[in-house]
């Protein structure tokens, strides 16, 4: 299962607005807040669990509990823009971070920070909300399973074929949850139609 693209009236919504040249930095740091919870929801919608026995003021009932820990690595810059919403609603989540730089000559990305908590035998979710050449996401999921994490969901807003093929190329076992899978790239690596540059878009820095 490489690839699930969220088929949500409110997510279809949300990402028209993200897309919209004139949203602002302050709507679209709202915005992709709301998008992740979606993500997130269904990023974690498979997630091992084991039974758990509670007492309703009634009586005893079987429930269950996800049963793996969980660890959230957004890449920055824009990958900090979906943590929020993470935390939020995994309180107890650990938190690392991958820093990349793109160098827009080539679109390759290098890496200039790197700070993991353990991961092994956890499930990992990262961050990183644009899926161009799946460069930057192919060097984090290396690492990530370098440190022996038992699985790899990439968490991104917007996927290009390119990216796709690529990540199921070298991890055919690594899930990627996008809200849409855009079109193509453009020569200078940027998706179409996509939304621009997320980091830009985000912090305001254009
Ligand atoms: N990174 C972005 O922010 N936007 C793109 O279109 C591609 C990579």
């Amino acid at each position: 299962m490489p690839l699930t693209v969220l088929e949500h009236a409110l997510a279809a919504q949300i990402l028209t607005h993200l897309r919209e040249e004139t949203t602002p930095p302050e709507q679209f740091r709202l915005l992709t807040r709301t998008l992740t919870r979606i993500l997130l929801v269904e990023a974690t919608r498979h997630l091992p669990t084991r039974a758990r026995t509670v007492k309703t003021p009634l009586e005893e009932t079987g429930g269950t509990e996800v049963s793996i820990s969980l660890v959230a690595v957004p890449i920055l810059r824009a990958g900090l823009g979906m943590l929020d919403a993470v935390t939020e609603l995994l309180p107890e989540i650990s938190v690392g971070y991958f820093g990349l730089e793109r160098d827009e000559e080539t679109a390759i990305a290098t890496s200039y920070y790197s700070k993991l908590p353990p991961v092994e035998e956890k499930a990992a979710l990262l961050l990183d909300p644009m899926l161009a050449t799946g460069g930057s996401a192919a060097w984090a999921a290396d690492q990530l399973y370098a440190a022996g994490a038992a699985q790899v969901t990439l968490l991104c807003v917007v996927a290009a074929p390119e990216g796709v093929a690529r990540l199921a190329e070298s991890f055919p076992q690594l899930h990627i949850v996008a809200a849409a899978l855009d079109r193509e790239l453009n020569a200078r690596k940027y998706i179409l139609p996509g939304l621009g540059d997320f980091g830009d878009r985000l912090f305001g820095t254009f």
